[in-house]
């Protein structure tokens, strides 16, 4: 029998469009670009790859367009070894699209949600098997708020834990709050989060990505830190999400919160020091003579 841990992802899924520029365009204006290239991405489907390198068995729920974006998203899922039976393609949106202006020192992103929309609290229950059937559930906000709500219930009527990446961040309602095992956010949507009446009651909850500053958790009541790693920075993007994905396989595995913190801070590490989202995300065995 596979002692392969289950994630099922519910999540958004889009084709990542970035222009490069020394420069970037003031309102109005216009600049010559350098270069201009696409790659898979939506903080769904990076934390799906992730979680899939890690050796994680990932079953997907999402929604692309019936487009050329979503066929290649598609066949991107099947090469990682995502499972895709719970992907609808939709007919009346096109795939999501995140529209990406970089330079040296700054990024600049538009998201179009587009079939990311289409993921409803119904599309979730017609692929509740998928839910139940996993060990570990892990959900972002690029999908609407009620699918969320769903998808929480339909776990834990089951028993399946929650981990919760608010981002991008949201005001949650007490009922998420209240549901998820685990919160992850960075050290911006922490601030935010703190607004929250309920902050008090979920601090043992959170899981927090401070960059190169590392992680910062709460295991048993009490705070522990563990430090960033040094490493040459290429690309960031997709950083937080390397590290959600990696968390999940491991805590699906039966991993102990330290260690699959500090695994998963090594994978967000490794893939800073990479170009890519998804490119630059490392498999399990990277983690292993990194950490050695
Ligand atoms: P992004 O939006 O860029 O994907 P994020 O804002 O969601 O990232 P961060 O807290 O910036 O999340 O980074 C997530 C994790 O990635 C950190 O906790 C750390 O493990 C790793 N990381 C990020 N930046 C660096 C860095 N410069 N050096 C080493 N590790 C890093």
């Amino acid at each position: 029998m596979s002692t392969q841990p289950n994630v099922c992802i519910v999540g958004s899924i889009n084709m990542d469009l970035t222009v490069t520029t020394d420069k970037m365009p003031m309102q109005g204006e216009t600049v010559l670009g350098q270069d201009f290239f696409t790659n898979p991405g939506g903080k769904g489907a990076n934390q799906a790859v992730a979680a899939a390198r890690m050796g994680a068995n990932v079953k997907f729920i999402g929604a692309v367009g019936d487009d050329p974006f979503g066929k290649t998203l598609l066949t991107n899922f099947t090469n990682e070894n995502i499972r895709t039976e719970g992907i609808e393609i939709v007919r009346d949106a096109s795939t999501g699209t995140a529209t990406i202006i970089l330079s040296e020192n700054d990024n600049r992103i538009i998201v179009a949600s587009g079939a990311n929309q289409s993921v409803t609290p119904d599309h979730v229950r017609k692929h509740r098997n998928l839910i139940i059937t996993s060990d570990l559930v892990l959900l972002q906000l690029e999908v609407p708020l009620e699918t969320i709500v769903a998808t929480m219930e339909i776990a834990k009527a089951n028993n399946v834990p929650v981990i919760l990446n608010p981002a991008p961040y949201q005001p949650l309602p007490e009922e998420i709050l209240k549901a998820a095992a685990y919160l992850t956010p960075n050290e911006i949507e922490l601030a935010s989060m703190k607004a929250s009446p309920l902050f008090t009651s979920i601090k043992d909850k959170l899981i927090v990505t401070r960059g190169d500053k590392g992680v910062s958790f709460a295991e048993h009541g009490i705070e522990r830190e563990i430090s960033g790693h040094s490493v040459q920075v290429i690309d960031t993007t997709g950083a937080g999400d390397t590290f959600n994905g990696a968390l999940a396989a491991e805590l699906a595995g039966g991993t102990e919160l330290a260690d699959a913190v500090t695994a998963a801070n090594a994978a967000a590490a490794i893939s800073v020091s990479k170009t890519g989202a998804q490119a630059g995300m490392p498999v399990k065995e990277d983690i292993q003579g990194f950490l050695h």
